[in-house]
């Protein structure tokens, strides 16, 4: 009748009764969770260990709009940070990166051709059935040689070199003085002073009327601009290498930063797709040998009204991923479609018992060490906890030896509703069982709200309204007449 009859929900307990007692057994329970060192891609494509995250900060989470099927990115908040404990755990790693999370977290796979959907990561490797490739972002730290590409992308997208009674100087002018607060304490990090930024107006800098802006539909007469000049000899020296730099022959973190930097200066983000302006053609030439170096696909083309050339990035999300801008409206990713082509294979091998944590967030999902993870399903979490108090409490104080056969068979769901099955126990015991499973057909399994029984495509589960309608479930009338 039923597709779906049973899901366990902990393997048998049994075995790790009377060591610790029963509500400590079940914090080695699975309940879906990752390690605390986790790494979480915050909204601003930052990273933050889990254990430092809070309720209200903002991740990036994965969400299917309207009836599509395709997942997209979003910004989403955090509703809850549980911490769970030391849980058995697994590590699961492909060429870009590895987790660790306990044996039962969902992770989002591709495990047909064009279908990506949520495995358990001890399912990952199935003999029998075909092998889930997770879906999996790369991630990287900044170092050093980022921020040194950084300048110089920025410098050979935004800056300019001014030959002035044969001294060399550098300078940049930027609307955006966060640009160049970035800048002037990442010169000052790798040891080269600057003077302080200057504030002018568009209509000073341009007061002899030379400058094509006044043409321009955008002109802002009073806007501020801000300007940083570097004049020291060995700074602008030292810049002067960076830029010289073949491509070819740079390091791989000041390839991302130059690119960053470049989007900085030169990078639109429009509906979700990032486009990197350039008229110089040996800089045109560079750009797009660094994304050729970095693998990142993109297209050319020129603007028949202005004769600009463009380079638009087809897989945005990655950009951003390698070479991160500073400019917060350069690295909006809001609406940008998942590519399907970051599945790969994985390892997976046992870790032990390791500290867990899980994340509540509106879209139900977060990216952890590069892989979507789904939020743990614990709603029946308390329910369970307590009973397993409760019976400890019976047994601890029953001296008389009547409930040392006392064992937990088997803990499981079944037809939406908490099925907890043991042996040896008395009347008191029975009937704690009965009250928790009779609680649990209120409780949705999801969140722990007040809940009812609910159908999705023949599947049992007992959700709570907003549950029911963010994961597609309908309510349906309970078969027993529950007191
Ligand atoms: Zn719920």
């Amino acid at each position: 009748m039923n597709k779906r009859n049973s899901r366990k929900l902990m393997k048998d307990f049994a075995f790790l009764r009377p060591q610790g007692g029963l509500t400590q057994s079940l914090m080695y329970f699975g309940f879906e969770c990752i390690s605390q060192e986790s790494n979480i891609l915050m909204s601003d494509l930052s990273f933050k260990k889990l254990e430092d995250i809070k309720i209200g900060d903002e991740v990036i989470g994965l969400c299917k709009q309207g009836t599509g099927k395709h997942y997209h990115l979003t910004s989403s908040k955090v509703l809850a940070v549980k911490r769970k404990g030391l849980r058995a755990c697994v590590q699961i790693t492909n060429q870009n990166n590895s987790l660790i999370c306990t044996p039962d977290h969902k992770i989002l796979s591709r495990v047909y051709d064009d279908c990506l959907s949520w495995r358990e990561a001890f399912a990952l490797k199935n003999k029998y059935v075909k092998e889930a490739r997770p879906l999996s972002f790369p991630f990287f730290t900044t170092s050093s040689e980022f921020w040194k590409g950084w300048i110089t992308g920025l410098m050979q997208g935004d800056g300019y070199k001014i030959n002035h009674r044969q001294r060399i100087y550098l300078g940049i002018k930027s609307k955006d003085k966060l640009l160049l607060e970035v800048l002037r304490a990442k010169l000052e990090d790798l040891g080269i002073q600057c003077p302080k930024i200057k504030e002018k107006t568009w209509s000073q800098i341009n007061k002899h009327g030379r400058s094509f802006f006044k043409k321009a539909k955008y002109w802002k007469p009073n806007r501020t601009i801000y300007i940083l000049n570097i004049y020291r000899k060995n700074a602008v020296f030292e810049i002067l290498k960076w830029m010289s730099l073949l491509p070819q022959t740079a390091a791989f973190d000041f390839l991302r930063g130059w690119l960053s930097g470049f989007v900085d200066a030169e990078g639109s983000l429009t509906q979700g797709k990032i486009t990197i302006f350039q008229n110089e053609g040996e800089i045109l030439e560079k750009c797009k040998q660094i994304l050729r170096i970095l693998e990142l696909p993109f297209s050319d083309f020129k603007y028949k009204t202005s004769h600009l050339h463009a380079l638009s990035c087809s897989n945005p999300f990655q950009l951003l991923l390698y070479a991160t801008p500073v400019l917060a409206r350069k690295k909006q990713i809001e609406n940008m479609a998942v590519k399907q082509k970051n599945c790969f294979p994985v390892k997976i091998i046992d870790k032990g018992k390791m500290e867990v944590m899980d994340l509540t967030t509106e879209t139900g999902n977060f990216i952890a060490n590069g892989y979507v993870v789904h939020n743990c399903d614990d709603g029946w979490m308390d329910l369970l906890y307590k009973l397993c108090k409760e019976i400890q409490r019976v047994i601890d104080n029953t001296p008389d030896h009547s409930l040392d056969g006392f064992s937990v068979m088997q803990v499981k769901e079944k037809f939406g509703e908490l099925a907890f099955y043991a042996g040896g126990y008395n009347s008191e015991i029975g009937e704690l069982i009965d009250k928790a499973e009779r609680k649990s057909r209120h409780t949705c399994e999801i969140c722990g709200k007040r809940g009812s029984l609910s159908v999705k495509g023949g599947w049992y589960r007992t959700v709570c309204p907003y549950h029911r309608r963010t994961r597609g479930y309908m309510k349906v009338k309970p078969w027993h007449k529950g007191k």
